[in-house]
């Protein structure tokens, strides 16, 4: 019963959650980080350090497509460990809807 990242974060990035996940298990790509859901142990921490409310808990109605999304890409993403910084424009991202139709990258992150 993991949790997993939304399209919430996309763009806006600001990475609070990073550092306090006891098992390491965010990964980082171009514009959102996603959570292994394999990995993931569910302690709930990450949760309420993001301040856009991307984080959810797979047991969320929304959260199936989400979930495989995050098991994809943290697949193919570097870990990242320490939270680095948030776009310059990051504001201005949130709570936009259609994130991740319109502006989703799959190129990976520097990970960390
Ligand atoms: Fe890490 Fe816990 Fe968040 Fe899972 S719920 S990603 S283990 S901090």
């Amino acid at each position: 019963m993991p949790y997993v990242v939304t399209e919430d974060c996309i763009n806006c990035k600001h990475m609070d959650c990073i550092e306090v996940c006891p098992v390491d298990c965010f990964y980082e790509g171009e514009n959102m980080i996603v959570i292994h859901p394999d990995e993931c142990i569910d302690c709930g921490v990450c949760e309420p350090e993001c301040p856009e409310e991307a984080i959810i808990p797979d047991t969320n109605e929304n959260a199936e497509k989400w979930l495989e999304i995050n098991r994809d890409y943290a697949e193919k993403w570097p870990v990242i460990t320490v939270k680095g910084e948030a776009p310059a424009d990051a504001s201005t991202w949130s709570g936009k809807p259609n994130k991740f139709a319109e502006h989703f990258s799959e190129k990976p992150g520097q990970g960390s």
